[in-house]
């Protein structure tokens, strides 16, 4: 009965693969924090670089984001997590 949960995890790495060009054309200086990010053991098949801001909050570790923070995400901007450092990108979904 719980059967049928679709695993998108290759996907996500293209995604993933997207936001690091997004992200690097952006702030090319985040490139050195982004390396350092992505070498730290996977245990999310988001990649753990990057999260998305949910209900104003960080989406893996559940930060609330400062206000001024979440307009510079809406307006397409990468913002730090305060708290595991991860880039945020607003969802636009
Ligand atoms: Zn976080």
């Amino acid at each position: 009965m719980s059967r049928g949960i679709q695993d998108s995890a290759n996907s996500d790495e293209s995604s993933v693969k997207r936001l690091c060009e997004q992200l690097l054309d952006q702030q090319p200086q985040a490139q050195v924090l982004l390396e350092r990010l992505l070498s730290r053991p996977a245990g999310r098949k988001e990649g753990n670089a990057f999260a998305a801001i949910r209900m104003g909050r960080c989406s893996a570790c559940h930060l609330n984001v400062a206000a001024v923070r979440l307009q510079q995400a809406k307006s397409g901007e990468f913002i730090n997590c305060a708290s595991c450092a991860r880039f945020l990108y607003f969802e636009t979904r």
